[in-house]
């Protein structure tokens, strides 16, 4: 079966088309600057990038071309569309209305529309990428697969804020959680690296990104996650601040004579390590200031690594111990540095890592040596592999 993978942002739009019997990428590819000019760049699996600038006044158009390349003559790696068998679409919030994938149908496009004042950047570009590709493929059988259903799992004392109660009942505050689908995939495989698929689990999965979770994940299921109402809480991130007290946001307004749209605007994007270093929000930059000795780089990244360490540690203490960690993402997957610095947190977990298998990147590894108490793994996160398996799980 063929399921393209569709992932949509208010200007942009990303894509895979898998074969889900091999979970092999047909061809992937990225839609950019819609709504502005448009560029797409095509990669079909064995053949010559095609990178092209052409208009793409809104999404429909920008899926349009990308079905032109997929079935093109030379440049295509299917004939016709009747060989896209199903879509997969990566939604970012569900709200409480969806704890796992569903398959796309009017009502559901419908209930998706009521979570947008949930998330306002990410759910409207996420339906017009479903109503572009319903317009383009109307038979074609279309699942939702939302980055916060992972966590719809987490009890009530995990989820509520410390606020009063009717401002969960009448506005649905609470933490939600994201990265759902990378945690959801990288704890699946995790538990079966150890062997414990079926029976009681503890294992907690350290999505390091731009954006970056840590979740705790007991028998399977999200039982607390660091993200919150929004991704702009928990881990100190490239751009985002993390979690601050709440009265900074006041007191930033009033020194900087800003609206609360405007002090949301630098905690989102000019906060984080960019914003400690004021060198970068990429880590391979930071590294690199940091060895030259910028002090502020070294803080930043020392940040990092602590924070990201203290929510391991209260996710230990959340579920009284753990069996396995495990790292993934740009940061986790590649990184030994940070690892190394998080792990040097957790010697009191009878924690101890292989230097050498930390020197690999980017490769499912056990970092931790034999005698280790707890188990470390970097295991790569695949969201669009998840998103396509979820997708033959409900229409193959
Ligand atoms: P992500 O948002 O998951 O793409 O992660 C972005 C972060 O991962 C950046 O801070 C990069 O420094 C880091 N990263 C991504 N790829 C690599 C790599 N090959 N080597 C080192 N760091 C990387």
């Amino acid at each position: 079966m063929n399921v393209f993978v569709v992932n949509c942002g208010s200007s942009s739009l990303k894509y895979q088309l898998i074969n889900s019997d091999t979970e092999e990428v047909i061809a992937k590819g990225l839609c950019e600057r819609i709504g502005i000019d448009g560029r797409l760049t095509h990669k079909p699996t064995g053949k010559e990038q095609v990178v092209k600038e052409v208009a793409m006044p809104d999404h429909k158009s920008a899926v349009s071309y990308v079905l032109e390349e997929l079935t093109d003559p030379t440049a295509g790696v299917i004939k016709d569309l009747s060989e896209i068998d199903a879509v997969g679409h990566r939604i970012v919030h569900g709200g409480e209305k969806f704890a796992q994938s569903v398959v796309i149908t009017d009502d559901v496009m419908k209930a998706i529309e009521e979570c947008n004042d949930l998330a306002p950047l990410h759910n409207p570009a996420n339906l017009i990428g479903i109503s572009a590709c319903k317009a383009l493929m109307p038979e074609v059988p279309m699942v939702a697969v939302f980055d916060t259903a992972f966590h719809q799992t987490m009890p009530k004392k995990a989820y509520l804020y410390g606020l009063p109660y009717e401002y969960y009942e009448d506005y649905k505050i609470r933490k939600y959680g994201f990265h759902g689908t990378s945690h959801s995939f990288v704890s699946k495989r995790l538990l079966q690296i150890i062997g414990k698929e079926n029976g009681d689990s503890k294992v907690i999965i350290c999505h390091l990104g731009n954006g970056s979770s840590i979740t705790a994940v007991q028998n399977g299921k999200s039982v607390d996650t660091s993200m919150g109402f929004t991704p702009l809480d928990g881990l100190i991130m490239g751009t985002r601040s993390g979690s601050i007290d709440p009265a900074v946001v006041q007191y930033i307004a009033g020194k900087k004579d800003y609206t609360i749209d405007e002090v949301l605007n630098v905690l989102n994007k000019q906060s984080g390590v960019e914003g400690i270093s004021g060198v970068s929000s990429d880590f391979r930059d930071l590294d690199a200031a940091s060895m030259e000795g910028n002090e502020r780089a070294t803080v930043a990244l020392d940040m990092f690594a602590y924070r990201a360490a203290q929510y391991i540690g209260s996710y230990v203490a959340a579920m009284n111990g753990v069996d396995a960690i495990a790292f993934t993402a740009g940061i986790g997957e590649n990184n030994f540095k940070v690892r190394k610095a998080i792990c040097d947190y957790l010697g009191y977990l009878g924690i101890t890592i292989d230097e050498q298998a930390n020197a690999v990147r980017g490769e499912e590894i056990r970092l931790s040596t034999e005698d280790s108490k707890v188990a470390v793994y970097v295991i790569p996160t695949n969201e669009e592999l998840a998103i396509a398996r979820e997708t033959v799980a409900l229409v193959g």
